[in-house]
């Protein structure tokens, strides 16, 4: 069952997959009730409520595989046909999910369309493939299995989902294995526990990430660079509060438009308090704390900023998807004819941070309006939008990034630029938005005094180019696979004494790499050599400097590194200034 139409033959071997996947299923359990089963990326799933007493693992997966692969070989056809809504009904009256959607087909005037592939008939807008033949057996895989809601709502009852993937050829299906085999090793949830970056605790409550010292040192350096690279762009940092009184809310439109990000108020001294989603807000007072001259602007505040907002447990993600988090926030009050050339100066920061990061692929999306239904989801009259929209694609043509513009992707107040990033393994993360905001200036009566001595109302530029410390770190974790580039580095260095005669040197060179901010550790406990340089690479740790005899007698140092060959001996003063310089230079 599917109710788009598939448009390439990759989309009609999958879709007919979950076709042979029910049948497969039936098979075991003939009682159990079908759900729906559409395509997804790379692959399928179908939703089903077994009978009472029947269960399937994980384990059970290559069983169902080998019903399919049997299927395949039968050279199985998918004859199309249509129904009465009579005989439907007739049909599928033990199918509770299936008379729901063919009511819900009729209601709308449509017709009741089926596939059929050997006894095994499913209401179904196609398209299908029209023979198992087409499917390269060697070339799908039943990856996982997990608990669904019907319809996605968490009232309705919970179904079991089984996801499949399925590509053209072997070869393909491979490649795609290893990469989520190379996803899994990289997962920021697992290697943020191993590299003890972060966690979670059921009293502290989900999607509320504690930093443990290591990870907290990522989030410092990553905002010490922000911080030095504002302030070069001209910013000044300012930090306000994570509560605010209610008032606040009704000048910005999130109560009530927004009430349902909210959390619950606070009450202080009979007055109702909230948790603050945005620093928008906030910073616009720190704006109207004084008059405005056209000499201050563009006024740049910038503020690593917590906010708090509402996400279904269901939803929470490792530090992806959190109920708390601090952005990478700032807010420049621009006069309308600089807007252009200061929005490009804050794309030119975008591409500069992800240059340092080795960020090689990036891309923008643009949400405009949807232009056929503008109604009064969208605030701010037609004149104001049509300025936004037009002067955010003139900075991005200007800037020469690749953008796509989506219709009906744009807040509620302006267009809106949603930045995705992409990983070394190609992984995709939304990391941050840039918006144009002709509407929040004047909701907040914002102005500045002009050279003529008049009033005249500034527009705002949102951006948040590193996106918050817990996606970005997470989105580090991955992308680098733990080992973090030497200026991120929890620990830089590791010193390792061979024997107890070693140990008083290696506190020497340990106590010069203090001195010089380098982040070292020494393991003088009483192991092996190879125990110790084994843990190091566990830790993923750039640099491990090995004391012996030989380094002692030549007041030397032998080091290890983590990505390139041996440096071999050395002279501690001459490491430590190569080590000072990528430093300095964030050196990748
Ligand atoms: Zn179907
Ligand atoms: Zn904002």
């Amino acid at each position: 069952m599917k109710s788009k139409k598939s448009d390439s033959k990759i989309d009609n071997i999958r879709h007919s997959l979950a076709h042979l996947l029910a049948m497969a299923v039936l098979e075991m359990d003939n009682k159990t009730k079908l759900a729906i089963g559409p395509t997804i990326e790379n692959g399928f799933y179908y939703d089903f409520q077994f009978s009472d007493g029947f269960k399937l693992t994980k384990e059970d997966l290559p069983k169902l595989e080998k019903k399919i692969k049997h299927y395949i070989k039968q050279n199985i056809e998918f004859k199309h046909f249509e129904m009465s809504s009579y005989d439907a009904r007739e049909k599928f009256k033990n199918e509770p999910y299936k008379l729901e959607l063919i009511d819900k087909i009729i209601e709308c005037g449509e017709k009741l369309s089926f596939y059929q592939s050997g006894d095994f008939i499913d209401l179904c807008a196609g398209e299908h493939i029209t023979s198992t033949k087409e499917i390269d057996q060697n070339a799908f895989k039943l990856t996982s299995i997990a608990g669904a809601y019907w319809r996605g709502d968490e009232k309705n009852k919970m179904l079991t989902r089984i996801y499949g993937v399925a590509f053209e050829n072997k070869a393909k299906l491979d490649e795609y294995m290893k990469m989520q085999e190379e996803a899994e090793k990289r997962d920021h949830r697992k290697l943020g526990k191993e590299l003890e970056l972060f966690t979670f605790s059921d009293e502290v409550g989900a999607g509320l990430p504690l930093w443990l010292p290591k990870g907290t040192i990522i989030r410092n350096e990553l905002e010490k660079w922000a911080k030095e690279t504002e302030k070069k762009f001209g910013y000044q940092h300012i930090v306000t509060p994570h509560i605010t009184k209610k008032k606040l809310y009704e000048i910005s439109g999130h109560l009530p438009y927004f009430k349902e990000d909210l959390y619950s108020p606070i009450d202080i001294e009979g007055e109702e308090y909230y948790l603050k989603p945005m620093n928008c807000p906030h910073t616009h007072m720190i704006y109207k704390s004084k008059t405005r001259s056209y000499r201050e602007l563009p006024l740049r505040f910038a503020e690593y900023g917590s906010v708090y907002r509402f996400e279904r447990s269901g939803t929470l993600h490792g530090l992806m998807r959190t109920r708390g988090f601090c952005q990478n926030d700032a807010h420049i009050y621009v006069q309308p004819e600089k807007t252009v050339e200061e929005f490009i100066n804050v794309l030119k920061m975008h591409k500069y941070y992800y240059d340092i990061l080795g960020i090689k692929d990036w891309r923008i999306t643009l949400g405009v309006r949807n232009k056929e239904n503008i109604n009064d989801k969208y605030h701010g009259d037609n004149e104001m939008w049509e300025k936004a929209e037009e002067l955010t694609k003139l900075a991005l043509d200007k800037s020469e990034i690749k953008y796509v513009i989506e219709e009906g992707g744009a807040a509620h107040y302006g267009p809106k630029a949603d930045i995705v990033i992409k990983s070394a393994i190609g992984k995709e993360y939304a990391i941050g938005t840039d918006q144009l905001d002709l509407y929040m200036p004047k909701r907040f009566n914002l102005i500045y005094i002009d050279k003529d001595g008049k009033e005249k109302m500034p527009y705002i530029i949102h951006r948040a180019p590193l996106g918050s410390h817990e996606r970005m770190v997470g989105f580090l974790i991955e992308h680098f696979a733990g080992a973090f580039p030497l200026w991120l580095s929890p620990v830089q260095v590791k010193i390792l004494p061979i024997a107890d005669a070693h140990k008083d040197y290696a506190k020497e060179i340990f106590e010069k790499l203090e001195e010089n901010n380098i982040r070292a550790e020494l393991n003088d406990e009483n192991e092996t050599l190879s125990k110790k340089i084994r843990q190091g690479k566990i830790e993923k740790v750039p640099y491990m400097l090995i004391i012996g005899d030989k380094e002692i007698a030549e007041k030397k140092i032998t080091v290890e590194s983590r990505d390139k060959k041996d440096f071999g001996s050395q002279n501690i003063e001459t490491f430590i200034e190569k080590l000072k310089k990528d430093i300095a230079n964030r050196t990748l």
